[in-house]
């Protein structure tokens, strides 16, 4: 006979979004109204700070960091295929995809990153290396956050052979959670092509189908060639029932939109229920998340690229992504700084299916203590994060895993 323990944990004096002082109290990983009869209990003094929800990376790219490794200086790059190419020299030049994703992740467990979903490239060139050292990191983290793996075919799958049955194997791996796709009309065809017909989306769609996986698509392509790309995936997302498990990644061409235009393509996504995710890498191709959301749109946040050879930004932070966020919408009252902090800690939750993380008796007990008043002061200050808090437990302090 076996006998269910109860674990319990109270924290105590801390401020739930900058509120009254008051205790949280976990219980088997879930906040709780009140400490069970005759359970024991573990305390952890709050010391007044603010408690906030942890936050969701709905797009990182763990296996192409070069974080915490010497200063790599980047060439121009213009094209997809000239920052592919520079992708393929990094990994080349620096340690194993396993020393560097475990250390990004780690690094944002520590910031208050609940879960993330991490597109991993899957090509020719680095066969399955990548999705094998990001699963083993998920292993080891697997106490303080959730992982989702994309396969990420980066090199394209229509005009680099060998990447179709990669992503097959991948599927067939178990240790993929959702099968990914890069712009098939603008990016993915066979050199000299039109993209007109893009073999990639028959592919992706059908291991989708074949293996029940969903997907998540990068779409860079603007303009028409981006409205169309988004037409054909909805088209194909309906066909093939997987609404509510298709992705759009970056969706510049949403981003590029207004009014009437906004409005039915708003519409066009809410009816196959495909979610968007953006990473605010700039006003012109943020997305306008909120007109989405009040149109049945899910949105995530993500960090995208973090220190690769793409770009010697990001942090994996989401935190600060929030207020890079804040910063590209020139939010400025205090209903647009919590926007930005509901998207990073909510969006991304709704992208990957995982219950929110909002403070409240049944949610996960997932949240960090820190400085601050309220939340819009807290998008904006950045603070440290001196406790985070996964399922209960304490996993990380003053920016060290525990
Ligand atoms: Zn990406």
């Amino acid at each position: 006979m076996t006998v269910e323990v109860t674990t319990v944990t109270v924290f105590r004096d801390v401020r739930p979004f900058g509120g009254a002082a008051r205790d949280l109290i976990a219980v088997n990983g879930v906040l709780a109204q009140s400490i069970p009869d005759g359970a024991a209990v573990d305390y952890v003094d709050g010391l007044g700070k603010a408690a906030a929800p942890t936050l969701v990376d709905a797009h990182i790219h763990p296996d192409k960091t070069a974080w915490g490794e010497p200063w790599y200086s980047r060439r121009t790059a213009h094209a997809i295929e000239e920052l592919v190419a520079g992708d393929v020299e990094l990994h080349r030049a620096q340690p194993p995809v396993a020393d560097r994703a475990l250390r990004l992740m780690s690094h944002a467990v520590t910031l208050g990153t609940r879960a993330m979903r991490a597109h991993v490239d899957v090509a020719p060139a680095y066969g399955l290396a990548g999705v094998e050292a990001v699963a083993t990191a998920r292993d080891t983290l697997s106490h303080a956050m959730d992982v989702q793996i994309v396969a990420f075919p980066q090199h394209g799958v229509d005009r680099t052979p060998g990447t179709a049955g990669l992503l097959e194997v991948a599927a067939d791996s178990g240790l993929i959670d959702v099968i990914g796709g890069i712009d098939p009309a603008g990016f993915d065809h066979t050199p000299g092509g039109t993209g007109r017909d893009p073999r990639q989306l028959d592919i992706v769609f059908g291991i989708a189908e074949r293996h029940g996986l969903p997907i998540d698509i990068h779409l860079h392509d603007t303009g028409g060639t981006g409205a169309a790309t988004l037409t054909d995936i909805a088209q194909r997302t309906r066909a093939a029932g997987l609404q509510g498990r298709v992705t759009v990644s970056h969706a510049f061409a949403v981003a590029e939109l207004s009014c009437h235009a906004l409005d039915s393509t708003a519409e066009l996504l809410a009816e196959a229920d495909i979610a968007l995710t953006t990473a605010a890498l700039s006003a012109t191709t943020v997305l306008p998340f909120r007109h989405l959301s009040q149109r049945g749109v899910r949105v995530g946040l993500g960090s995208d690229g973090v220190r690769d050879s793409w770009s010697p930004f990001g942090n994996a932070d989401m935190l600060h992504r929030a207020w890079l966020l804040g910063w590209a919408l020139d939010a400025r009252l205090d209903a647009d700084l919590e926007a930005c902090y509901t998207l990073a800690a909510d969006g991304g939750a709704a992208v990957m299916g995982l219950p929110r993380a909002d403070l409240q008796p049944g949610s996960p007990a997932d949240f960090m203590l820190l400085d601050g008043e309220c939340v819009p002061q807290i998008v904006v200050d950045v603070p440290r994060r001196d406790t985070v808090v996964r399922a209960g437990r304490v996993v990380a302090r003053d920016g060290l895993l525990l």
